[in-house]
């Protein structure tokens, strides 16, 4: 045993024991691909294939595990408080949902039970929506399934047009420049709807003290050409309702024959349960058609349900010429989709929610949402805003939105639609899991985020600006966009700098 250390001379330093000298470096061959844990596997050592699909295969353990760690640089989907897409389910609802994403919705006869489930949720959303039940071949209402609330959008846009243009025709008038009239704040999948089906869109615009459409402008931009007119329950900028009623008054009063269909995507699951005697749905006389998205606020996962529900005479409004029967295994099936197959699972999910919450359950999510944002209960519970004006400030919303994303909330900053004086601002969406705990975290972390800012001066916050706008948020310069698509010009995000609001 030495306790006294000898202190070893320079040319003892570095040299290796003659052992050591003797090991040959022996690194695995590779021949076996996997028989140690994933990182020790030559995968983790590799680049993953991205652009050419590999010769050869892979363990599902490393696929798993190397996806898996990759899709960790995504954003928290919980602390994405910009979104209306529900992020919490619960275990028994996912474990259905899972249990049937084999099953092919569109497969009728194999699927009895799916396709009833559907039925029995468009029966439930259409009595929760006071939808015409009288019967007679041409009195009831009907709705479907929809992949989203856009697809249900682009049938309602569609059914509107036919039945337009058959209106027009058998009165031997022109039906060549149908239009159709929408707030200027829509959602962008209605000016997909008007491109792709050659629908002029005819705007309503907001101002800097209003967001929503103005009741008595929206009604005179009506002509014959009008195939019908889009109010939104729950506009994705600020959450407020449009005012379905007074626009359906007016069309009364005025004797237009113009049908209205109110975009309810994020509403349609909320104002009946915190706000029942508003009038926004069928009870209104002008309104043919809406759209309900499952998946928005809390309803269920993604993509759930959303229903086209056409009212009264179901010959008028939606023309016979768009639903096609599929004879499918033997049996007559009435379909009325824009594309074929989709997995039964959504549906299966929103049936769950509906029984599994019932009016009763509905209602207490939705009033403690309500309690969390607006207490008035006049729009969605979503919390919209924006830094008081002040000559002096030196940053903006958005440089708010980037610090708050170091701290991992994902509140992005929008810029308003069209002629609202450019006006910016950020939006917290109160879902299902926002309690009182995280709201309060987050005010503390906006705080210390502002602090943060108030600290730094102009140049370095314009400079990270920039740089973050260059590198990461300008999806126009994007790398995976083909250059022939870049830079668009034609929608209202490329011609007034609107951004679309996430979804
Ligand atoms: C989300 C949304 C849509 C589009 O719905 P998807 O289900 O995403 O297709 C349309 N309108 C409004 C008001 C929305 O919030």
């Amino acid at each position: 045993m030495v306790h006294l250390s000898q202190i070893p001379k320079d040319q003892e330093l570095g040299t290796l024991p003659e052992a050591v000298k003797k090991i040959r470096l022996q690194l695995s061959n590779y021949d076996d691909t996997f028989t140690t844990s994933v990182y020790g596997s030559k995968f983790a050592a590799e680049d993953l294939p991205k652009h050419e699909m590999p010769e050869g295969e892979m363990p599902k353990e490393v696929a798993y595990r190397m996806i898996k760690d990759e899709l960790s640089l995504d954003g928290n989907p919980m602390l994405n408080l910009a979104s209306f897409v529900t992020t919490y389910m619960e275990e028994e609802a996912e474990k259905l949902m899972t249990e049937s994403f084999s099953k092919n919705f569109i497969d009728y006869e194999e699927y009895p039970q799916s396709a009833d489930i559907q039925n029995r949720c468009v029966s439930m959303i259409g009595r929760l929506f006071n939808a015409p039940t009288s019967d007679g071949e041409n009195a009831a209402a009907v709705g479907t399934s929809c992949v989203g609330s856009s697809e249900a959008i682009m049938l309602a846009v569609l059914a509107m047009k036919k039945r337009w243009k058959n209106k027009r025709l058998a009165a031997g008038k022109s039906a060549d420049r149908p239009n159709i009239v929408m707030s200027s704040a829509v959602q962008v999948c209605w000016e997909k709807a008007t491109r792709y089906f050659e629908v002029e869109e005819k705007l309503v615009y907001c101002t800097p003290e209003r967001f929503v459409i103005d009741p008595v402008q929206t009604v005179d931009l009506v002509d014959e050409n009008t195939i019908g007119i889009c109010v939104i329950l729950g506009t994705t900028y600020t959450g407020e309702y449009e005012d379905v009623k007074a626009v359906n008054d007016l069309l009364v009063e005025r004797d237009i024959d113009c049908p209205i269909h109110v975009d309810a995507a994020s509403g349609g699951f909320v104002a009946p349960f915190v706000v029942p005697d508003l009038e926004w749905d069928f009870r209104c006389e002008k309104v043919v058609s809406i759209n309900v998205s499952g998946h928005k606020v809390n309803e269920s996962w993604a993509r759930i349900l959303k229903k086209v529900k056409l009212r009264l005479s179901t010959a008028e409004y939606l023309p016979q010429e768009l639903v096609f029967n599929i004879n499918y295994l033997g049996a007559d099936q009435s379909s009325f989709t824009l594309n074929f197959s989709k997995g039964a699972s959504q549906v299966i999910g929103q049936y769950y929610q509906l029984i599994r919450l019932g009016k009763k359950g509905y209602r207490a999510i939705m009033s403690n949402l309500t309690l969390m944002s607006k207490m008035s209960g006049e729009g969605l519970p979503l919390v919209a805003f924006r830094l008081p004006n002040r000559g002096d400030r030196h940053y903006d919303e958005f440089a708010l939105a980037h610090r708050l994303r170091a701290r991992g909330w994902v509140v992005p900053a929008y810029t308003m639609a069209p002629h609202t004086d450019n006006l910016k601002m950020l939006r917290v969406v109160v879902r299902e899991d926002f309690t009182k705990n995280r709201c309060d975290a987050l005010l503390c972390d906006i705080k210390l985020c502002q602090g943060m800012l108030e600290k730094m001066d102009r140049d370095s916050i314009k400079a990270q600006e920039d740089y973050i706008r260059e590198h990461t948020v300008n999806s126009a310069d994007a790398k995976h966009n083909h250059p022939r698509f870049r830079k668009e010009r034609h929608s209202i995000q490329g011609i007034h700098g609107k951004t679309h609001a996430i979804c």
